[in-house]
């Protein structure tokens, strides 16, 4: 077998550059008597995916809008921009959610603290259909968990499949995936779909991200008037963070490519898109200079869900209209 292809690894890192399967064996251990214990939350560089925002603003009883002001920082996660959210920490680098007793919200905890020393990597390559998903491990200079010292008489070998299990990281990766595949396909689309105007990064976060604004977003007049959103659908994700995540995937697969998962109702978009024009614009600008300080991809209270709206059916024209030309070549 060939040497397996890095490139997509991040450099300069402790991430060591093989790549790793579920049979992959590890003896590690991880428990309040380890010599290092806290160590890794007190040097915490966590990023979180859609799933852990849930689990996390449930745990401390906050809307996500309070969550991730509070909690998270943004960063950018690829060069077109797409903002994603790290844990907060303080100025000594410490996890805001760690105690001295260990972690605040353990049952809740990220997937990358559960996966932490080893983490998961989407990837799909150029020729390929589908994509998979792999390990890597993280080699930190902090992180005796790997020494025998630290080992319990119960410590012993096993896949890296079975301590996946142990960790309970199954579900968030269940619910984080289509979050994987969508950057994984706004990575490798053709050049007609081209770098993601500042609208479509918006949609994108606030699908995935910022949860409630987004279901607010979904109860208002001005989505109704343009999507035709089935009862029992509508319902489900009122009252349920998860299916309103999987919505958002949907809706996002929509707005981002132009696939058609809801129906729309077509007369109020053509109407809408038709009288807003040249309006949504100026409007937006303004906004944006309103709200010079800060990230308008990130910051929730940049915002009307008016002018969402509007850059939503704008993104979704970009996407269809992008992915016409494709189907035509
Ligand atoms: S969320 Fe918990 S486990 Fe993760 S870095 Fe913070 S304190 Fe540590
Ligand atoms: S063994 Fe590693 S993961 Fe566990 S507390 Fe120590 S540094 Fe953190």
């Amino acid at each position: 077998m060939g040497k397996p292809d890095v490139s997509h690894l991040p450099y300069e890192s402790s991430f060591v550059p093989e790549i790793l399967t579920q049979e992959h064996k590890i003896k590690f251990a991880c428990h309040p008597g380890v010599s290092c214990f806290n160590a890794c939350c007190k040097q915490a560089d966590v990023m979180l995916a859609p799933y852990d925002v849930i689990r996390l603003k449930q745990h401390l009883k906050l809307t996500s809008e309070q969550f991730l002001k509070d909690y998270t920082v943004p960063w950018e996660m690829d060069s077109d921009g797409i903002i994603g959210v790290k844990l907060k920490t303080n100025e000594d680098k410490h996890c805001l959610l760690m105690t001295e007793k260990g972690c605040s919200v353990y049952d809740d905890r990220p997937a990358a603290c559960r996966y932490y020393p080893f983490g998961l990597m989407g990837v799909k390559h150029t020729e390929a259909k589908t994509d998979e998903q792999n390990y890597f491990r993280i080699e930190e200079e902090h992180c005796k968990g790997h020494e025998e010292r630290n080992f319990l008489p119960e410590t012993k070998e096993i896949s890296l499949g079975e301590y996946r299990k142990t960790q309970g990281v199954e579900e968030y990766d269940k619910y984080n995936l289509d979050w994987i595949r969508l950057m994984l396909k706004k990575k490798s689309a053709g050049p007609s779909v081209g770098t993601p105007s500042v609208e479509s990064l918006q949609v994108l976060f606030m699908a995935t991200y910022d949860l409630d604004r987004f279901k607010r977003f979904i109860s208002s007049p001005n989505f109704q008037a343009v999507y035709d959103l089935d009862a029992k659908i509508f319902d489900e994700i009122q009252k349920d963070d998860v299916a309103l995540l999987e919505f958002g995937y949907r809706f996002l697969r929509q707005v981002l490519f132009g696939e058609i998962t809801i129906d729309t109702k077509q007369d109020a978009v053509n109407k809408r898109s038709e009288e807003r024009k040249g309006f949504w614009k100026a409007r937006h600008n303004a906004e944006m200079e309103y709200a010079n300080l800060n990230d308008p991809r990130y910051d929730p209270a940049v915002m009307g869900d008016e002018v969402m709206r509007d850059d939503m059916l704008k993104a979704q024209e970009e996407a269809e209209t992008a992915s016409k030309k494709d189907q035509e070549k």
